[in-house]
């Protein structure tokens, strides 16, 4: 097996379609040491005007959206309750309590998200670059795409900018995606190869680790987040790598762990990160 745990999974409650106990059966059954539940973590003040908001509450997905610090501890506090006591009824498999949170750069964020850690106490921090502030308003990969070519590559230098305040602000155990426009055919053109690789050395200079994320095989490109050009660099700096499935639903826990490994290895990356390393990771930084 490519990798003994699986920790970006997605359950009902947010955007997810299963419960935890689902996912949890589903990783045994795949044959993983350790399962990590780590749903949305967002918080912004302005987040239910966002045209995003409208299309989360058609899609019934719209609950892992928060105004306030205090909605968001009200949704994981439960909900870590939960995956405790799956742990005590499931010896035989560890269970993680994550989140991917979107990390906006305000004080009132920092002390809000200091104050959710102290009192959720995580097991570890995946960052996420979902969204781009611009215009006054949150934008995601959908708006991007909507929107002509000038402000789109603005909305894209945005989002480099963005992972690289993720990786400097050394809060988090590794990052997700890096290519997450690619999933609307977005900043695949080679003149972004510049701030790609800008951000690749940024990363390797942090240390932290990056995951190579199989929910990318499902748009068509044959190719995970982040793509084979900048699997390329990963290599070349050696930065750290993980495998991620970024399940949503029971049957997508695992998927394509072996073609990512190959496809890693295909393209030099030797550098896979351990369990104990991954999770010790942010401590170090702390
Ligand atoms: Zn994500
Ligand atoms: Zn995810």
């Amino acid at each position: 097996m490519a990798q003994d745990f699986t920790l970006h999974t997605h359950t009902i409650g947010f955007d997810g379609k299963n419960t935890p106990e689902h996912m949890i059966a589903a990783a045994r059954n795949a044959g993983f040491k350790t399962i990590g539940i780590s749903n949305h973590f967002i918080v912004h003040p302005e987040i239910r005007r966002t045209k995003m908001y409208g299309a989360a509450v058609a899609g019934g997905y719209s609950t892992m959206y928060n105004t306030s610090f205090d909605e968001a501890l009200a949704k994981f506090q439960p909900h870590y309750d939960e995956l405790a006591r799956l742990q005590d009824e499931n010896p035989d498999i560890r269970i993680l309590r994550g989140m991917e949170v979107d990390r906006f750069p305000t004080d009132a964020w920092a002390d809000g998200f200091a104050r959710a850690c102290e009192i959720l106490k995580p097991d570890y921090l995946i960052g996420a670059a979902h969204f781009v502030e611009y215009g006054g308003t949150v934008c995601n990969v959908h708006d991007m795409a909507a929107v002509d070519a000038k402000i789109r590559d603005e909305m894209l230098n945005i989002y480099w900018k963005n992972i690289q305040e993720l990786v400097k602000s050394g809060m988090f155990n590794w990052i997700a995606h890096l290519d997450l426009p690619k999933k609307k055919n977005l900043g695949e053109h080679r003149k972004w190869d510049a701030i790609k690789r800008e951000t690749i050395k940024i990363i390797a200079k942090s240390g932290v680790p990056v995951e190579i994320n199989t929910s990318g095989y499902k748009i068509g490109t044959l190719q995970p987040y982040p793509g084979t050009n900048i699997m390329k660099m990963i290599a070349e700096y050696n930065v750290p790598v993980l495998i991620s499935d970024d399940a949503h639903d029971v049957d997508r826990i695992g998927r394509d762990f072996q073609l990512a490994f190959v496809q890693a290895r295909n393209n030099g990356i030797k550098n896979f990160v351990s369990l104990q390393k991954l999770l010790d990771f942010r401590k170090k930084t702390l």
